[in-house]
């Protein structure tokens, strides 16, 4: 069988690495699920003088830290990119690029998701607009695609699609700020900054994903995903923290959060055990 983590966390900034720490600390097998630690909007942080322990640190630093200590207690990492999350009775899928992983919880501490969906992103989703060049892109050799690369891990993904044999257009936030994507039954053209530039298809690479879009079901409010005082989400077995569950936007209380996140989901798993006994 498959390996089984106790604790799926999809996060690997301050609310995650607390509650997948929180996890070891019990006993428990925690895998964090995340894309480049430069995703965390803490890595954004030139300087940080509100955070304990750190006097006047680069938030680089802190998140560098912390990752450290959370691979120094064991708990294991997954580079990628969360696509999809599934209840599948008493366990949770999650679909990393063409990975599967499975836990008996899921805590995610994605962040706050800043950016909208361009228009005719969401419409044309599985018909020419992608989010995973592993899972997609040997649709596109020798045909071209257009990559809108806006995390830390886009140009490694374009690059790939190069490799692969895609004719590749690679666009960023430098090169323009407003993006559609056009089509009739598929994808036609991507445009950016008002130019249109033909492609069959376009693969677009945000460091983060709508949580609704993630957990189909998951009750959110403003953007945010509801969470009851255990931080636990509408879902069973599924807790939120950090930026994700709502304001204040603050690493000291990204990683409370996590923590209180971490230890309800080390129950949740010990109660699922003991009725599977
Ligand atoms: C410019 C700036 C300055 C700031 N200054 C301060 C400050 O001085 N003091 C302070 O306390 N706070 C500050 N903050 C806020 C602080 O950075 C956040 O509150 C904190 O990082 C929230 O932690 P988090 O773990 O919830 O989310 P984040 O740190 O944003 O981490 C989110 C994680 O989720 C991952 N992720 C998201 N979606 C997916 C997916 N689908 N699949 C895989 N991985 C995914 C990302 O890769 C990342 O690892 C600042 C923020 C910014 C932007």
């Amino acid at each position: 069988m498959e390996n089984i983590y106790d604790l799926v966390i999809i996060g690997s900034g301050p609310a995650g690495v607390s509650a997948a720490l929180t996890a070891r600390h019990r006993g428990k097998s925690a895998l964090i699920v995340a894309t480049s630690p430069e995703d965390s909007a803490l890595w954004k942080a030139e300087h940080v003088d509100n955070y304990p322990g750190f006097h006047n640190a680069a938030g680089a630093e802190i998140v560098t830290a912390l990752v450290k200590h959370a691979e120094a207690s064991g708990v294991e990492f997954m580079r990628g990119r969360a696509l999809a999350a599934a209840d599948m009775g008493g366990v949770f899928g999650v679909s990393v690029g063409a990975d599967f992983v499975q836990g008996r919880s899921l805590v995610l501490a994605c962040g706050l998701n800043r950016a909208k969906p361009f228009p005719g992103e969401a419409e044309y989703l599985g018909r020419g607009v992608s989010y995973c060049a592993t899972c997609d892109g040997m649709l596109y050799r020798g045909r071209r695609v257009a990559v809108v690369g806006l995390s830390a891990e886009a140009p490694e993904e374009a690059e790939y699609l190069r490799q692969i044999g895609c004719e590749v257009e690679y666009f960023d936030s430098d090169r323009a700020r407003k993006y559609a994507v056009k089509g009739a039954e598929r994808v036609t053209a991507l445009t950016a900054g008002g130019v249109d530039y033909a492609c069959e298809c376009v693969f677009i690479f945000r460091a983060g994903l709508d949580p609704a879009a993630l957990m189909p079901g998951l009750a959110t409010g403003g953007g945010h995903i509801l969470v009851g005082a255990d931080m636990s989400a509408s879902i069973p077995g599924i807790y939120a923290a950090g930026d994700v569950a709502g304001a204040p936007y603050q690493a000291a209380k990204a990683v409370g959060e996590g923590c209180v996140a971490g230890l309800a989901a080390c129950k949740y798993v010990e109660s699922k055990i003991k009725e599977e006994k």
